[in-house]
């Protein structure tokens, strides 16, 4: 997907600094947080959203790479948020699965 921001991101064509990176994801810091910490975890190769993804093995690395950039993060103890925003109602704006990774407040439910 020669014009999508996060496969840029993902082959390193843009610069990116990794909280953490293994061979199918890479996590960095949302351009715009919306808390203390904001930090995005995607996937390398490109599913425009949730729905396009099937792979099993990638569906199991997303979860372990959230763990990976909380714990990187240093958000384990004090706890933070995962939210997957899915499409027009879930808020999308950029069509690359991305899990949002969000900590250092507390978080309000439910959200607005
Ligand atoms: P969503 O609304 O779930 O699609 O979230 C997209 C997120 O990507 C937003 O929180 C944006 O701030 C973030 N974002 C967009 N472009 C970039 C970028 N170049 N680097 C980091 N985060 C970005
Ligand atoms: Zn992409």
């Amino acid at each position: 997907m020669d014009d999508c921001i996060f496969c840029k991101i993902a082959k390193k064509i843009v610069p990116v600094t990794a909280i953490y990176e293994d061979e199918h994801f890479i996590a960095f810091h949302d351009l715009t947080p919306q808390a203390p910490v904001h930090a995005l975890v995607i996937p390398k190769a490109h599913f425009a959203t949730l729905m396009e993804l099937q792979e099993t093995e990638i569906m199991a690395g997303a979860l372990r790479a959230v763990q990976k950039t909380a714990t990187a993060l240093d958000l384990v103890e004090e706890g933070f948020r995962t939210v997957i925003n899915c499409r027009e109602n879930g808020g999308q704006t950029v069509y690359h699965l991305h899990f949002h990774l969000l900590g250092g407040r507390f978080m309000q439910w439910p959200p607005g």
